[in-house]
């Protein structure tokens, strides 16, 4: 496949400069439309290194079209995001983004994990197979060394027990913990989660919580949509309500949910809460 100009994203001159630590997301006045149905419109949002960023919204309104979007999952109409300055899916020349080949693109998503509602494990891979596949053919490490850190990944979500089991046999909270640190092997520097307990039944949302709790306190800069309240309420630094592709609203937790400024915000509270 050959380069794609794309001379109607904006000039990168009007990039912030990262704050200098690791996994800072940059999304700049982000666009996209299936068809004649605009999804975002002109989205702007900056996560700050270390932060977590809690999306709320009703369903339709954009949150998993925007998450991928940050990792060039979905290729936005205009605007870019960059991870710690860098652009994900383009290179820049002169006031001109052209898009990577898809090589180029998949080596660069590695700065980026993503877990998502479906777990998406290999069926016919064992737990410990799973978490090496990617540090093995994408990052090249070797088997020994992708199997030392996915046995530490394992233990980390409480699943060292399970390694060599196959993911049929594992509940769904189970299977999402091995989600989870199957994203963690590649190391990212940022994580993605798309509603990552909404497939699950009730009494198991809190040990896949406790994980993503777990990863907030050690500093991992992560954007979650979520529609667990209480939780949000607990782990955010930031919560951004989004409303037909647009972000109507971002405030600390505090403020969003007892003071929230628009009133579709309130709406949506008072159902999910
Ligand atoms: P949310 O995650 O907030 O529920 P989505 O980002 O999944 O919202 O979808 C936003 C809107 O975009 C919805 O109306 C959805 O039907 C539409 N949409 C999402 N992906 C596609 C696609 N690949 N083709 C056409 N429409 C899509
Ligand atoms: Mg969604």
């Amino acid at each position: 496949p050959t380069v794609v100009p794309k001379p109607a994203i904006p000039a990168p001159a009007a990039w912030q400069q990262p704050t200098g630590a690791t996994g800072e997301v940059q999304i700049h006045r982000v666009s996209k439309s299936f068809g004649a149905l605009k999804v975002l419109d002109d989205i702007s949002l900056t996560v700050p290194s270390g932060d977590v960023t809690v999306i709320l919204g009703p369903s339709g309104s954009g949150k998993s079209t925007l998450l991928r979007s940050i990792n060039h999952l979905e290729k936005v109409d205009s605007g870019f995001v960059t991870i710690d300055g860098d652009l994900l899916g383009y290179r820049e020349k002169g006031d001109t983004l052209y898009e990577l080949k898809e090589a180029e693109i998949l080596k660069r998503r590695v700065d980026v994990g993503m877990v998502f509602q479906t777990f998406n494990l290999f069926p016919h891979l064992t737990v410990l197979e799973n978490v090496i596949e990617a540090p093995v053919t994408v990052r090249r490490q070797s088997k020994a060394a992708a199997t030392q850190d996915a046995l530490a990944l394992l233990a980390r979500v409480g699943l060292s027990d399970k390694a060599h089991a196959y993911p049929r046999r594992l509940s769904g909270g189970q299977q999402q913990r091995v989600a989870i640190a199957r994203a963690l092997a590649l190391k990212p520097k940022v994580l993605l989660f798309d509603e990552p307990t909404s497939a699950l039944d009730p009494e198991l949302v809190g040990e896949v919580l406790d994980v993503i709790r777990d990863l907030a306190r050690s500093g991992t800069t992560m954007v979650i949509v979520t529609h667990e309240i209480g939780f949000a309420r607990e782990v955010a630094d930031t919560v951004v309500f989004m409303d037909s592709g647009r972000i109507l609203e971002q405030g600390p937790p505090s403020q969003v949910f007892t003071a929230p400024k628009h009133a579709r915000t309130a709406e949506f509270l008072a159902k999910v809460l």
